[in-house]
């Protein structure tokens, strides 16, 4: 098979996009490269999860980690999963995830995710890195593993009779022709939407963010091991520690905020109002399209669509779209007979994310702007988030019950577990009668004692960034 990269030297790359779930070191394993390659090219770092400041009001509950499921977790999970029942029943027990998982603690220590060899648990981790270094290294690979590559911006298509994509036309007026075309233009979504036409279905209902503004910040001495997302008073602020800098970012809805008065705020949050240092703006299109393959096209990326940045998925997504669709043309061909049943789990995929992250703004408890009322009054909530609340609500076992319901969701029952309990998404607390222990519940100290002694098997993120060391 031949492959071509066809790249606009003057568009460029959308420049953001700096955080990954685990999906990511899967892909690095399928493609043969190794961390100690690619991380120091891409000033990567280890994450172990996303830490959410301000989303909740109710005291004690004012922050959270959402961590990466990992095989030590299952320790602690019936613990936190037996707590957190027993306060949705309105009994009073420790119920906040953080004391629960081992990365939390690592995070608040600044270690990274990778233990000495003695640990006798697998843990799952994603990176941090830069994107548009990640993309020239990617770029690079594929040269040096046979693809060609031709810069030139796309300007028009020439279909077949069919509908099919016969070549593309370039402003240099020269034709490429392929058998398949892979569409990775970003937002624009040059192949897929522009010419192909295929219908975008925006997700603005439930998700009002459009805009985002990027500023980086120094690193400090000691690197981060967690993305670290702040509510603000229109949206959300990114914090990502890179190993030469800080990304920072304000996602925001321009119906409440406008640019200027987002930057201000983000200088604001990060102390750099007398600063020089020049920011960036984006518009975001927040949504996909209704088929990632259409006749000989695959979308992939923004150009398939993007749900806000707030969990990291998008390479998620894409690396899903990636792996279903090898699958579906080893199974079914590159003619188009597994066509319609990829799209409807592409598309489902789309949607299961979306409900997680859609969930994260209607149960927020702020009360400072027009923004955070309207999200938290929103009537718009997707059928299998409303499911998901309400099981919550009632006290039934989330995951046994998400398994009952067939509730499929690309996030756990600990992240949905993680998520409301991180909220303070309960009842009102009452005394335990007589303040006894309820039975069956784990003493909080063994909890505490079991992560401290965990954590003694893991290394600073600076240590474990000194590849040759
Ligand atoms: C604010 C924000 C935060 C984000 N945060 C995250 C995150 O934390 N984690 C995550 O996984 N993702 C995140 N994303 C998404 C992430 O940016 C993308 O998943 C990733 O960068 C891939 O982008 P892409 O290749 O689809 O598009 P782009 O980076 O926009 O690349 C498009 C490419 O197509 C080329 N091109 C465009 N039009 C033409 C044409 N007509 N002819 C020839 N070439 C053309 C351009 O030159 C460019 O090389 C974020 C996105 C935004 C907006």
């Amino acid at each position: 098979m031949e492959v071509a990269l066809v790249e606009s030297p003057d568009i460029g790359t959308v420049g953001v996009g700096e955080g990954s779930t685990p999906r990511l070191k899967i892909f690095f394993d399928t493609i043969g490269v190794e961390e100690a390659e690619w991380m120091p090219r891409c000033n990567a770092t280890y994450k172990n999860g996303i830490s959410f400041v301000g989303w909740s009001t109710r005291p004690g509950y004012e922050h959270y980690f959402h961590p990466f499921a990992s095989q030590v977790d299952q320790h602690t999970k019936t613990a936190f999963y037996f707590n957190t029942h027993a306060r949705r029943h309105g009994i009073d027990v420790h119920a906040h995830p953080d004391r629960f998982f081992l990365t939390a603690r690592l995070s608040a220590n600044r270690q990274g995710p990778k233990p000495d060899e003695s640990f006798p648990f697998v843990m799952d981790y994603g990176y941090h890195f830069d994107a548009g270094l990640v993309g020239e290294f990617l770029k690079e690979k594929a040269l040096q593993r046979g693809a060609t590559y031709i810069p030139a911006r796309v300007v028009n298509v020439n279909l077949e009779a069919n509908g099919d994509i016969e070549s593309l036309v370039t402003d240099a007026d020269e034709k490429i022709e392929a058998d398949f075309f892979i569409d990775c233009s970003g937002f624009s979504g040059t192949l897929i939407q522009k010419f192909l036409k295929v219908p975008f279905v925006s997700y603005g209902e439930n998700l009002f963010n459009d805009s985002a503004v990027v500023l980086p910040t120094e690193q400090e001495a000691k690197i981060g091991s967690q993305t670290v997302s702040t509510a603000l008073s229109f949206g959300w602020a990114w914090q990502i520690p890179l190993t030469h800098r800080i990304g920072n970012g304000y996602v925001y809805s321009s119906s409440f905020c406008d640019a200027d008065d987002a930057e201000k705020e983000l200088r604001q949050y990060l102390g750099l109002l007398d600063s020089d240092v020049e920011a960036r703006h984006l518009k975001m299109k927040v949504g996909r399209v209704e088929r990632h393959w259409e006749r000989n096209c695959l979308a992939l990326g923004l150009s398939q669509g993007f749900i806000e940045p707030l969990e990291a998925t998008a390479l998620n997504i894409v690396c899903n779209t990636i792996y279903d669709f090898i699958a579906t043309v080893d199974s079914d061909g590159i003619a188009g007979a597994g066509r319609d049943g990829f799209n409807a789990r592409v598309n489902e995929g789309f949607e299961m994310v979306r409900d997680y992250i859609v969930a994260h703004y209607i149960l927020n408890t702020r009360e400072d702007s027009d923004y955070w009322r309207q999200n938290a009054a929103n009537t718009q909530v997707p059928e299998r988030l409303q499911q998901i609340l309400q099981i919550w609500k009632s006290g039934q076992g989330l995951a046994p019950e998400m398994e009952r319901l067939q509730i499929q969701s690309s996030y756990t029952a600990m992240s949905w577990a993680c998520l409301l309990s991180g909220y303070g998404f309960f009842p009102e607390a009452r005394d335990v009668q007589g303040g006894e222990q309820v039975a069956g519940q784990v003493d909080m100290n063994d909890i505490d004692e079991f992560i401290r002694r965990c954590a003694l098997n893991f290394r600073s993120q600076n240590e474990l960034l000194r590849f040759d060391a």
